[in-house]
């Protein structure tokens, strides 16, 4: 029976309206409310890639994440600290949350080993070695100081049996040690959930996170290159397990089709690099899919990336003078592509959360598939 602590103030999360599984929500962090179903940029070094916190604050983001597995190793979780924390070293006053370094040391794949203690790994910098515990990554996420961190665990390849199994049991010890080690209460610590693409595991995983009562909950494991498919059988797995008073983070998933299917299956908050990546890559992302603006076609359009969009970029440049600047290599190009990637990620969680509240989301889910499957091959 899940009967947790309640949420312990600064942090209270309220659902405001339910539309099927679906939640649009407020959660409450030291600085500032989050309005859920909420998407959150990537700052992996302390900065989201071309962009001004002025820009983020304009372009509408209000959850921002950093990485502890870079900033541990540069500059050194001390030198943040010295700062003052994350909020004033980059200048972000908004939520901020951090993972654990746990997905990125288990991505070294041969530079760690893992046992049941913890994680010892090989900078990807300069080689040197470093090991990673339960208590290490909460003490570094202390010194970080965001408004959410993360639990330390083990993130297995989705279909592998054996291993997802093993994986999920360490995951599970190692946040109850994570939760013992945490000692600052301006901060919510969120367990993850693991499971590979296994239901009867996801059930597990989901039961013994829930009973530890932790502010929220994350699913991690997904997105890491099983199918579409299974990961969304996994959120239906997951739903009527998760605790319904508690915000739930779906990590590391920002395609736009994936972030409607995941509202709809009660996720409320995402974040990917996707938005970013693909800015720096001259890709926009619209709701009709993708456009690659190096392409010859563009050279003398004078429309914007979307004509409906409201962000900076469309409200100023051509797709002709996008590509201009692509092809000259200037790097304005990469700051207003983020500028418009990012506003298609925050203005579609804004938007199917007001759907939530109007309840009509399916109605406009109907929609948004109908035109994504019709205009997907837009470019490949
Ligand atoms: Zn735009």
């Amino acid at each position: 029976m899940y009967n947790p602590a309640p949420m312990t103030e600064p942090f209270r999360f309220e659902v405001q309206a339910t539309d099927g599984a679906a939640r649009a929500g407020r959660f409450h962090t030291p600085h500032g409310v989050i309005e859920t179903p909420v998407f959150a940029p990537v700052g992996t070094q302390a900065t989201v890639k071309a962009l001004t916190p002025a820009q983020l604050d304009d372009l509408g983001a209000s959850l921002v994440l950093a990485n502890t597995y870079h900033l541990y190793l540069r500059p050194g979780p001390e030198i943040v600290a010295e700062a003052g924390g994350l909020h004033s070293f980059m200048g972000w006053p908004g939520p901020i949350l951090t993972d654990s370094g746990g997905f990125q040391v288990f991505s070294l794949a041969d530079r760690r080993q893992v046992d049941d203690d913890g994680v010892t790994f090989r900078s990807h910098l300069d080689g040197s070695e470093h090991r990673f515990t339960p208590e290490r990554a909460i003490a570094i996420q202390e010194q970080l100081g965001a408004d959410i961190i993360m639990a330390f665990d083990e993130c297995a390849a989705p279909d592998d049996r054996l291993y997802n199994e093993q994986a999920m049991m360490r995951t599970h010890a190692w946040a109850e040690r994570c939760l013992a080690a945490k000692t600052k209460d301006a901060q919510a610590l969120f367990g993850i959930v693991q499971g590979g693409i296994f239901p009867d595991l996801r059930r597990q995983s989901a039961d013994f996170i829930s009973a530890l009562g932790t502010p929220g909950l994350a699913i991690g494991g997904l997105s890491v290159g099983e199918a579409k498919v299974d990961m969304y059988a996994m959120l239906d797995v997951l739903e009527p397990r998760l605790p319904p008073d508690r915000p739930r983070y779906l990590m590391g998933v920002g395609a736009i089709d994936d972030l409607v299917e995941a509202v709809r299956r009660g996720i409320d908050i995402f974040d990917c690099v996707l938005p970013t990546r693909l800015a720096r890559n001259d890709a926009a992302m619209t709701r009709l899919g993708r456009m690659n603006l190096r392409n010859a076609t563009y050279a003398r359009d004078q429309q914007p990336i979307e004509a409906d969009c409201d962000c900076y970029t469309c409200r100023h440049f051509s797709r002709a003078y996008l590509r201009h600047l692509i092809v000259a290599g200037e790097m304005l190009s990469a700051t207003l592509l983020s500028i418009h990637n990012l506003t298609t990620l925050i203005t579609l969680a804004a938007d199917l959360r007001q759907a939530v509240l109007d309840g009509r989301l399916e109605a406009m889910v109907t929609e948004l598939r109908r035109s994504y499957a019709k205009h997907r091959p837009v470019e490949a």
